[in-house]
């Protein structure tokens, strides 16, 4: 049985709550098109119910948003993790450690990618490029990866994907469909037939 709850909170971010330890991923974001920002009432209530951890891959805006990084750190005095910070942290009996990974594509921008450790094993990569994920080798096989759209757009990142072995894959990181213009939705169906994927809609939540 599972105790992992996630509940979609951003383009590409999410509120996982993992034996009874609330972990902010990539969680608040403004709206970059065709990509959907956090609406106000998710903000509203993350702003209300700090979560126990909040951390981000990196300083792109749409995984990251400053005003929510500041309020959270002024108003429960925690860090927020992100790149320049690499934690290993145990919250609750929740273990989360930081790994350095590149972020697909060409920017240098300071990235990393998160392991969550409790009753399952969680793989967050953020914008990882697949093949900077060697750095994470040493940690223990994902029960749940969480993935943008470039791990299952082409037949070849699909098939690298795969080889991380994880039980299930969470796919963030896709526009509406009404809004995608780049057709997205389209390669990653071309692509990936497989019962072990998953997706939710920003608000909507899912127990795995
Ligand atoms: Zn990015």
């Amino acid at each position: 049985m599972s105790l992992l709850k996630l509940t979609r909170t951003a383009n590409a971010g999410v509120l996982m709550e993992i034996d009874g330890v609330s972990i902010l991923l990539d969680g608040v974001c403004e709206q970059l098109p065709p990509y959907l920002g956090t609406p106000a009432p998710i903000r509203e209530k993350l702003l209300e119910n700090m979560p126990d951890v909040v951390a981000f891959t990196h300083k792109h805006p749409d995984h990251y948003d400053e005003d929510y990084a500041k309020s959270y750190e002024d108003k429960t005095l925690r860090s927020v993790y992100g790149p320049e910070s690499l934690p290993f942290l145990e919250v609750g009996g929740v273990e989360i450690s930081a790994h350095k990974t590149r972020h697909i594509g060409k920017t240098d921008i300071p990235h990393v990618s998160f392991v969550i450790k409790g009753s399952a094993t969680v793989w967050f990569v953020g914008d990882a490029s697949p093949l900077s994920l060697k750095s994470m080798v040493g940690a223990s096989k994902p029960d749940l990866l969480i993935v943008p759209f470039a791990y299952l757009i082409t037949p070849s990142a699909w098939r690298m994907t795969k080889e991380i072995g994880a039980k299930k894959i969470l796919l963030l990181h896709m526009p509406p469909r009404d809004r995608d213009v780049e057709r997205l939705w389209d390669m990653v169906e071309a692509t990936v037939e497989s019962d072990i994927l998953y997706h939710i809609d920003i608000g909507e939540s899912i127990g795995l």
